[in-house]
């Protein structure tokens, strides 16, 4: 006999997934052209076309549970295809972002990220803790004299220590909110599982250094039309290697000043420092081309969020803040030069340690889908 399912719908949630950027939901009348056309749906797991009427349901927990949300790497076929206009790649963003706060560890973070109105205070904490490290070190106000060094003006001693707590604490969240999600699925998905996550660990993390996804949504699509995302594997390995190298130069640099007393600035011709300036290009070129196809198919293409603006709009910022401190240390401008890299340390604080909370957190639950997928094989939706 078959068994009998509660459904217990959640209306509020719908109202949450409407206001995060999904399009009119009682447009999908269920035709299911949508997860034919999406380069990523497998007969084990096929979507979006269940998670449109999931929302229209209200089935908050089996969403949540779901690992199809993040397996999907927005490709916008669907969009393309959908006889309806009912953007399920919109939906499916708009999912993401509420798994994100939702699973946030503390949940007040997930809240602050995810809302306009707490971006000042977002930015202030950076701001105050440097400004009194600095008034501490008397560089407030007075500035270093002689050649414009950083570390003179904002000692490393003190960065590291305020960049390896809260980027450590920031990294401790993001576990747990791939714990809890890990948990989640667990307890709500319909995918029959088979093995813990060291299953597959391997062959997920080269899944996602290769970018094998992104290529299939570009290799295994279906007809001639657009989907206005035909420039993401380009970009997106750019981003990914460009962010990578900046992380492997920042390191370097702490090991070469801490193992080697090598201390900084050092020269342009520096392998490491050629690794950071090709890395920040790279990411810089990335971020131009999101920005503008964002705003060029933003009727056509999928909707833009305040989370994909913030994401975008820091990570520019990071970067460029970052080329223009060093463009004003070599020009000699002493000011400037000081307060526009304090600018940068503000702005890489942000980019790090809201990492759990911020659409950089599709770093951890994207993997943890992935990982989770892959040791699942039959589903009963
Ligand atoms: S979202 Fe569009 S394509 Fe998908 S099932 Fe609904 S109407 Fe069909
Ligand atoms: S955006 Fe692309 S990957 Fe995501 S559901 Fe649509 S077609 Fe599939």
């Amino acid at each position: 006999m078959a068994e009998a399912a509660l459904i217990q719908p959640d209306l509020e949630f719908k109202r949450d997934i409407l206001g995060l950027g999904a399009h009119d939901l009682t447009s999908c009348y269920q035709c299911g052209t949508c997860s034919v056309v999406c380069p990523l749906s497998t007969d084990d797991m096929p979507f979006p076309r269940k998670e449109m009427i999931w929302v229209q349901w209200g089935l908050k927990d089996r969403l949540l549970a779901d690992p199809a949300v993040w397996v999907c790497h927005q490709c916008n076929l669907c969009n393309a295809y959908c006889p309806r206009d009912a953007k399920p790649a919109d939906v499916m963003a708009a999912l993401r972002d509420y798994t994100i706060t939702h699973y946030a560890v503390p949940k007040f973070m997930g809240k602050g990220v995810s809302e306009a109105k707490y971006l000042p205070f977002l930015f202030a904490l950076p701001a105050v803790v440097f400004l009194v490290v600095l008034a501490w070190i008397g560089n407030l106000t007075s500035l270093p004299t002689g050649q414009i060094v950083f570390s003179k003006f904002m000692h490393i001693i003190y960065i590291e220590t305020i960049f390896i707590l809260a980027v450590g604490a920031a990294v401790v969240a993001a576990i747990a909110g791939g714990v809890r999600y890990w948990k989640g699925m667990n307890e709500f998905s319909l995918a029959a599982r088979h093995g813990g996550p060291a299953r597959g660990f391997i062959s997920t993390l080269i899944d996602i250094l290769k970018h094998r996804k992104f290529q299939q949504c570009e290799g295994d699509r279906v007809g001639t039309r657009t989907s206005y995302k035909s420039h993401l594997h380009k970009s997106h390995l750019a981003v990914f290697y460009g962010f990578l190298g900046l992380v492997v130069t920042t390191t370097s640099v702490g090991i070469g000043i801490y193992a080697f007393g090598y201390l900084t600035p050092w020269p342009l011709w520096h392998p490491v420092k050629i690794l950071g300036n090709v890395s920040g290009v790279a990411v810089l070129i990335a971020c131009g081309v999101f920005l503008y196809r964002r705003l060029n198919d933003k009727e056509k293409g999928a909707k833009s969020t305040y989370s994909d603006w913030l994401f975008l709009g820091v990570l520019a910022l990071t970067t460029l803040t970052g080329f223009l401190s060093e463009i004003l240390r070599l020009a000699d401008i002493p000011p400037l030069a000081y307060w526009v890299y304090f600018i940068h340390l503000v702005f890489i604080f942000f980019l790090l340690v809201y990492i759990p909370y911020s659409k950089f957190a599709h770093l951890a639950y994207r993997f943890v889908a992935m990982l989770y997928s892959s040791s699942t094989t039959s589903s009963r939706s």
